[in-house]
């Protein structure tokens, strides 16, 4: 747990005397308390109090990152339990699990299919982010082969899956330089697997089917010099699962217990069945995982899954917003109208989505009004004339247009005789309240 900024002065010099920059060592104390100085502006600290002071400003759940030619996946590093609180900071990622029992041309080939995927979620391009491939054989030939045949044909970052430390050595060495995460230490293997880790300098996710037996053997695998590791706590059914992710992320965060303090993984694909591992997943991404393993790769589970976890690692303080500007839609002419709205993506989307449908020309002016949607904006006194009319001259609207009508949202037809004057060569027209309704606006009353 950090400190507050009388811990820290009880472990100062207090001798008060400025060279850090500050009158005393109580101001520089509670600067340091805000994150606003760096201890080594002190240079009078004693090496123990130092220790302390770093160990206090360490994060509470580490961050563990996977790398891979260019891909990233970070975990952990989170500071609040309800994202309301301030934000959840990492996405988890998404892995899709290959067993080297399958042929290496099917393996290839699904890898590929999903390494593609891609779905385009309000402007944002959604994928997934890994491969987990898991020694089903046993054999460490056969699971080299995998690996490789996965190499192949993505470059996505990899969890590699066996228990049995000869087996694993074999992956390491099929993707020799990279720093996959290891999957699994367990009471058995540790002292292997904590290696093989150290040699590789790769994560290392460690197993126990308690709470208490994960405590002790992440304590264990640290004195023996790993330090980035990912908790397996064994539950894979719905109420455990969400009850020990709960306790891990709690104790990590309000007590700063570190052994539980790293990054959960999860696999949901365990389940069997495609419905619960939907279901899993989703709680998962909501619940504190930082890396799931999934089985199943049908878009209808795909697509809601990576929604969800957009929704909720977005800031709830910052809603998410489309570049302002002058966009054209279906390839307009000078002769055609100008819809003008919100930089909130949704209600951009909205009305680019209809109007773009339709089949319908016409110029959209997308206007700052700080990510907020059309009334909301407006209440807060972020779409009014001014800043429309502000807009149009900005985006050099009237170059692109000689029939100057530009149509505001019926949300907000009290503006009207405000924009005319503040646009007064213009023909301002109030359009439907909602965007489902502008293509039958556009046909009837734009002609
Ligand atoms: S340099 Fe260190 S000892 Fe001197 S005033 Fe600052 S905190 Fe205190």
């Amino acid at each position: 747990m950090a400190l507050t900024g009388i811990q820290i002065y009880k472990l100062l010099p207090k001798t008060n005397c400025k060279d850090c920059g500050f009158p005393t060592c109580l101001a520089f104390a509670m600067k340091l308390a805000a994150k606003q100085v760096e201890l080594s502006a002190c240079p009078h600290i004693s090496e123990e109090a130092k220790a302390v002071l770093a160990e206090s400003a360490s994060p509470p759940i580490r961050l563990v990152t996977l790398k891979a030619d260019g891909y990233e996946v970070k975990a952990g590093n989170e500071v609040v339990l309800f994202r309301h609180e301030k934000k959840f900071y990492h996405k988890p990622g998404f892995f899709i699990r290959e067993r080297d029992d399958a042929s290496l041309d099917q393996i290839r080939e699904r890898v590929a299919a999903t390494d593609a995927y891609t779905v385009n979620y309000v402007g944002m391009d959604l994928t997934l982010d890994g491969f987990a491939v898991e020694s089903a054989s046993g054999d460490p030939t056969t699971f080299s082969q995998a690996i490789s045949a996965v190499r192949a044909v993505s470059q996505r970052p990899l969890i590699l899956m066996s228990r049995d430390p000869g087996v694993m050595a074999a992956g390491l060495q099929a993707v020799n330089g990279e720093a996959p995460l290891i999957y699994a230490a367990d009471a058995d293997n540790w002292e292997a697997m904590a290696d093989l880790a150290k040699q590789h300098q790769a994560p290392l996710a460690v197993f126990a089917d308690s709470l208490e037996g994960l405590a002790d053997l992440t304590q264990k695998i640290k004195a023996r010099g790993v330090e980035d590791m990912v908790l397996d706590h064994g539950a894979r059914d719905l109420g455990t699962s969400l009850a020990r992710n709960t306790v891990i992320r709690r104790l990590a965060l309000k007590k700063t217990f570190r052994p539980l303090g790293y990054p959960i993984i999860a696999f949901p694909g365990d389940a069997g069945d495609a419905a619960w591992e939907a279901i899993l997943a989703a709680h998962a991404v909501a619940k504190y995982a930082g890396f799931i393993v999934l089985d199943h790769t049908a878009p209808e589970m795909l697509y809601p899954l990576l929604v969800l976890r957009e929704n909720i690692y977005t800031d709830p303080q910052k809603p998410i917003q489309v570049q302002p500007g002058l966009y054209e839609i279906n390839d307009p002419s000078p002769e055609d109208p100008v819809l003008a709205t919100t930089n909130f993506s949704i209600t951009y989307f909205s009305v680019a989505n209809e109007v773009e449908g339709a089949g319908l020309p016409a110029w959209l002016l997308v206007t700052d009004a700080e990510g907020m949607s059309v009334l909301t904006a407006w209440a807060a006194g972020k779409f009014d004339a001014e800043r429309i009319a502000k807009d149009v001259r900005r985006f050099h609207v009237p170059d692109k247009v000689h029939r100057k009508r530009i149509v505001i949202p019926g949300h907000v037809a009290v503006i009207s005789g405000e924009l005319e004057e503040e646009l007064p060569d213009w023909e301002v027209r109030v359009g439907p309240r909602e965007a489902v309704d502008l293509p039958t606006y556009m046909k009837e009353a734009l002609v």
